[in-house]
């Protein structure tokens, strides 16, 4: 089963292989007859309608929008979608954002916006400006390598210690105080779970040094978004970019939009590229029936 909207896929590709596909919420189907399923976000409850899969394919990173599901046939084994084109334009945005902030962009757009000619020096270079990573997994050191050629000092933050050419490993809950102490920028790319929900809050942020910027590409429900604007508006953080929001789609009123220090874009950092799911599913599904081990199968009880 397929999701809604993806009426243009190639069918015949899948009945080559003997399958039928179904799209969600478009095609008549029997229950019992399904046996892969693949999406995003399906309503809650829904899983638990299809008694025979054999697996469950996220088309995103992240599997939150599955583990929510109070009803999700755990013992399916359920994938995550790691695609080398999402995770670079992950990075994309990242380094992107950080140099617009760093070599002070805003300031010169707002100068061409009179026909001023102002120049200004950078804040710092960049060997003294340190980029933290929330989450050091497939995108956070994706994004750390694409850092790594502008001399920016960089770090990570995941449970376990790891090696990443050229970044600072730090490691636990305990590790956490000294990895914010040294944050200009702190990049959240961690996955929302019981443990990371609202890790973004006033205590945090009192941790990071004045002037740091927060950037969150991973989920809404990371960060307390009044919390952030109590410490944007106090001076002590510099600037937010923010392409995930607690509701999406973020409202009109939502004070996000209108926050000078704010930049936000509607969950666009990386959209899973249909071509490439497709050739996901299509492989996952094979190693399924011939028998072999699926890859990046998700820790349910962990939660990513
Ligand atoms: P991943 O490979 O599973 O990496 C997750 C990282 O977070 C790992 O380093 C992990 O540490 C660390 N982590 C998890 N829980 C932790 C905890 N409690 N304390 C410390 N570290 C913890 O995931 P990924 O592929 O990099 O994706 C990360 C997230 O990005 C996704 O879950 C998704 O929410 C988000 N995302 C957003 C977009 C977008 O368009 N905005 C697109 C794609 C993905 P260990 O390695 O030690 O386990």
């Amino acid at each position: 089963m397929l999701p809604p909207g993806w009426a243009a896929i190639p069918r015949e590709r899948f009945a080559a292989h003997g399958f039928e596909a179904v799209i969600a919420d478009q095609d008549p189907y029997d229950p019992e007859t399904i046996h892969y399923f693949s999406g995003f976000r399906p309503p809650p409850g829904f899983m638990k309608t299809l008694p025979n899969l054999k697996a469950i394919f996220s088309l995103g990173a992240g599997v939150d929008g599955f583990l929510r599901d109070p009803d999700l046939p755990r013992h399916v084994p359920l994938v995550r979608f790691v695609d080398p084109t999402l995770m670079h334009e992950m990075a994309q945005y990242v380094v992107m954002h950080v140099l617009i902030a760093h070599r002070g962009q805003r300031f010169f757009d707002a100068a061409q916006k009179e026909s001023s000619w102002r120049q200004r020096m950078l804040a710092r270079p960049s060997r003294d400006t340190r980029i933290g990573m929330l989450g050091l997994g497939d995108i956070g050191s994706t994004i750390a390598a694409s850092l790594l050629p502008f001399d920016f000092q960089l770090s990570g933050w995941s449970r376990s210690r790891k090696t990443v050419p050229g970044v600072k490993s730090f490691a636990g809950e305990s590790e956490l105080p000294d990895f914010l102490a040294q944050c200009d920028y702190l990049v959240c790319v961690l996955p929302l779970t019981d443990a990371t929900r609202g890790i973004m809050n006033a205590k945090l942020f009192a941790q990071l040094p004045k002037g740091a910027w927060v950037i969150n590409v991973a989920r809404g429900g990371h960060l307390i978004e009044a919390d952030l604007i109590a410490a944007l508006d106090s001076g002590h953080l510099a600037g937010a970019v923010l392409d995930v929001f607690q509701a999406e789609p973020m409202g009109p009123d939502n004070p996000i939009w209108q926050h000078p220090k704010i930049t936000a874009t509607p969950h666009i950092a990386a959209l899973t590229d249909q071509k490439a799911a497709l050739a996901f599913i299509g492989d996952c599904v094979a190693r399924s029936e011939s028998g072999r081990a699926l890859d990046h199968v998700v820790d349910v009880t962990r939660g990513y």
